[in-house]
């Protein structure tokens, strides 16, 4: 038995910052990890989405590099070839967390941890002990429970598909789903998107999700809504059949990819043990500080169901970190006005509230909204445009930008200074007065009308 100032279950995002700095300030830190090092978003999330989505990007840009006068045209892409380089790249990181924490002199556990009591957890045959224990255990992606199910992948299948598919089966309307819907396209694939309900995004401006719909179709994304799947079956041809509950079928694919949501990784932690309390779908509960309802017992990142994103994770694990290790008593993450970026043909970025959300809120009279849209001279010389549209959310009479929400080239990469404009309070007078960049699209948001 070894005794630890923190235990962190989990070495993912919200795990490994939480650890590297409690370790900073000095503490003696021991995380268990039972698969690899930097969790979904390393392994199965963010980076390797990232490189795909770069590699459709670019794919789009050999079509429009031709279309500007260039000698080229798209090809083949060899997806096996360029699979194994995004895995020795996802390797490479994995040793640099391994690394980083060697370093940091923390104590690496390789295995799965499982509450014995609130402040001693079981790795195979160690029991560990510390005077603070954080979950930060993460999500899995979910599975329909309907017959036929496991002959689709999730997202982390997706990634370890050797061969591009050829006409695939994209089911959910969340942010994942539509990248990879986009990044398959993008690649060759002929892809159907399959709703639930009639729209993708459901929880994004209405301007991102009714245009994001719409490119996606004019893009060649086959959409389908208001399906209600019943089974799956392989055919004697080897393809697979989608049976809806009204008797349709979607006949003929090769893939099919469930992006149906994800469930937090409580179950088999033993958290019974340790009398931490969960929701009704089994995230660990916790206040604005990050604690559970059992003393010294905390929760970071997915686990927690709030805003599930990396760096939603590393902050609120550094947080905890200076708050329990460096005397910042006050240190917790401010959960409002996290700003997001949907990696999709084109890309959204979106800071603050919806423009339902502010009338939900404030009611109609207060609300103002400014829109634009347009074309962005990239697609001056090339045949397939993309729209781009902008909208500005503003309060009251002092008209204080509470939401920028964008999709069109560069939205990514766009939005993270609109984030910090709309947290420092600034209103629709200061973005007037700031001096547009001319010719960008992102000028269009300090000059709205
Ligand atoms: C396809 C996809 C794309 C994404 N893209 C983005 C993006 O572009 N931007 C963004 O910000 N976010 C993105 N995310 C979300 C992001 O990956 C997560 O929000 C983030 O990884 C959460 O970090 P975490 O520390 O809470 O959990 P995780 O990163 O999931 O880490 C949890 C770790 O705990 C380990 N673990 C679980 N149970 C145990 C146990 N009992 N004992 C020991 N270890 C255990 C797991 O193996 C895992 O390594 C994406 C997610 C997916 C699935």
């Amino acid at each position: 038995m070894t005794n630890f100032d923190l235990l962190v279950i989990g070495g993912g995002s919200g795990g490994i910052a939480a650890a590297r700095r409690a370790a900073q300030h000095g503490a003696k830190v021991c995380l268990v990890e039972k698969g690899r090092l930097g969790g979904t978003c390393v392994n199965v999330g963010c980076v390797p989405k990232k490189i795909m989505w770069n590699a459709a990007v670019l794919s789009e840009h050999v079509t429009a590099a031709a279309q500007y006068g260039f000698d080229v045209s798209p090809g083949d892409f060899d997806w096996r070839g360029f699979k194994s380089k995004r895995d020795a790249y996802v390797t490479r990181l994995n040793q640099v967390y391994a690394r980083n924490l060697d370093v940091a002199a923390i104590h690496r556990v390789q295995g799965a941890a499982r509450f014995v009591d609130a402040r001693t957890v079981q790795v195979g045959d160690q029991r560990i002990e510390a005077e603070h224990v954080l979950i930060a255990t993460g999500g899995a992606p979910k599975i329909p429970d309907l017959p036929g199910a496991e002959l689709g992948f999730t997202s982390d299948g997706f990634f370890e598909l050797e061969t591009r598919p050829k006409h695939v089966a994209v089911v959910g309307a969340g942010y994942i789903a539509v990248e990879i819907a986009g990044v398959l396209n993008a690649l060759g694939s002929d892809v159907m998107l399959l709703l639930r309900r009639e729209h993708l995004l459901r929880s994004f401006d209405a301007l991102l999700r009714d245009t994001l719909m719409e490119e996606m179709s004019r893009a060649g994304v086959s959409i389908a809504s208001c399906i209600h799947l019943a089974a799956v079956e392989k055919r004697p041809d080897g393809t697979l059949c989608l049976l809806s509950s009204d008797g349709t079928e979607h006949p003929g694919f090769d893939g099919l990819l469930w992006a149906i949501g994800r469930s937090p990784a409580t179950p088999g932690l033993g958290l019974g043990s340790a009398g931490v309390e969960l929701d009704a779908e089994g995230y660990v509960v916790v206040d604005d500080f990050q604690n559970t309802n059992v003393e010294r017992v905390y929760a970071v990142g997915d686990v927690t169901g709030r805003a599930q994103l990396t760096p939603v994770a590393i902050a609120a694990g550094r947080h905890l970190a200076d708050r329990l290790f460096d005397g910042k008593t006050d240190s917790r993450l401010d959960y409002d006005c996290i700003p997001s970026v949907v990696f999709s043909h084109p890309p959204i970025g979106t800071v603050g509230l919806t423009e339902d959300e502010a009338h939900e809120l404030y009611g109609m009279d207060g609300v103002k909204v400014y829109t634009a849209s347009f074309t962005n001279m990239f697609h001056a010389l090339t045949e397939h445009k993309p729209r781009t549209a902008m909208k500005l959310v503003t309060l009251g009479p002092q008209e204080k930008v509470i939401g920028v929400h964008v999709i069109g080239l560069g939205a990514d990469e766009m939005i993270q200074g609109f984030a910090v404009a709309v947290r420092m309070g600034a209103t629709k007078a200061d973005f007037d007065r700031t001096v547009a960049i001319h010719p960008t699209a992102a000028e269009e948001l300090v000059t709205m009308r």
